[in-house]
């Protein structure tokens, strides 16, 4: 498998609002084919990542990210650069590009706008039934679907739960196994509890035949220190918690989702699940921000 580089500083935002540390989008070569790119934090609170994967017909980006506007989020330039450089040391007539999408909340759609005419591009759609038909997943959620990159093939995994057309995206080179807002050090949003559960045992079933080398997510909303968690919507992340994740961490949410299925969070090292609306937890989320912008602290209370 081709060795990857994820130790990676990513900016840490500002606690004031204006003001910017980093470019709009931070890029990372995880690998010689394999780029992370994050949105800046201080741009859009949700920071999300994207990936662009490259293979010798195609390049594919998993997500647009938060913002629309190409002045404040250059996407489109980011990756047309990108592309240009790999084409560069790859050179390749006809390459294509395919934008697909973990999952259709607008921080992970918002720049599709500035691939549309994009020469030799093609759009996913944003509901499961244009997933599933893109893909040739003939019986959503069950089953995945192979995407051929050219000589890279990546595995397409029906991962609803979160959003009802979420998908995770398995890398047979790299052996990164991209989980959207499915996993990842964070809030787990639970839309449809059964549906997550199950989309667990699939992730876990998934894990335990195929070399997983790290779970990547599409945001991280916990400092290193266990347990804790930036408070929602604040811009500033001082001392994150590392991107990866271990293949284990799905078994550990999985067990979490089996022994507790109430409504509410649950707290845990690595990961909190967001069971249901939770009021409560939004309202007392929305002082801790407040709180962490009037003492500048991180973390808040
Ligand atoms: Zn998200």
């Amino acid at each position: 498998m081709t060795e990857l580089d994820l130790d990676v500083r990513w900016y840490e935002g500002t606690r004031s609002r204006p003001g910017r540390t980093g470019p709009p989008i931070q890029v990372h070569r995880a690998a010689p084919n394999t780029i992370v790119l994050r949105q800046n934090i201080t741009d859009n609170f949700e920071a999300p990542f994207l990936y662009l994967l490259f293979g010798d017909e195609r390049a594919f980006l998993l997500d647009t990210g938060a913002t629309a506007d190409p002045t404040r989020f250059p996407l489109r330039a980011t990756v047309d650069t990108l592309i240009d450089r790999w084409l560069h040391e790859h050179p390749h007539d006809g390459y294509e590009l395919v934008v697909a999408h973990s999952h259709a909340h607008g921080d992970h759609i918002a720049a599709d706008g500035q691939f549309t005419g994009r020469h030799r591009t093609r759009l996913v759609g944003h509901s499961a039934e244009h997933v599933a038909a893109f893909f040739g997943i003939h019986d959503w959620p069950h089953g995945t679907a192979r995407f051929d990159l050219g000589g890279r093939i990546l595995e397409l995994i029906p991962v609803p739960g979160h959003h009802p057309s979420a998908i995770a995206v398995y890398d047979e080179d790299t052996g990164i196994l991209l989980t959207g807002d499915t996993v990842y050090p964070g809030r787990l949003y639970v839309q449809d509890f059964p549906a997550f559960q199950h989309s667990l045992r699939t992730l876990c079933d998934f894990a335990a035949g195929h070399p997983v080398a790290a779970v990547l997510g599409a945001h991280i909303e916990m400092p290193a220190r266990p347990f804790r968690d930036f408070p929602l919507g604040s811009t500033w992340h001082p001392d994150e918690a590392p991107l990866p994740l271990a293949a284990g961490t799905l078994q550990a949410i999985r067990d979490a989702t089996l022994l507790n299925d109430r409504p509410g969070a649950q707290r845990h090292a690595n990961f909190i699940i967001w069971n249901g609306p939770c009021r409560r937890e939004s309202a007392a989320q929305s002082v801790r921000l407040l709180l962490s912008r009037a003492l500048g602290r991180g973390l808040g209370r």
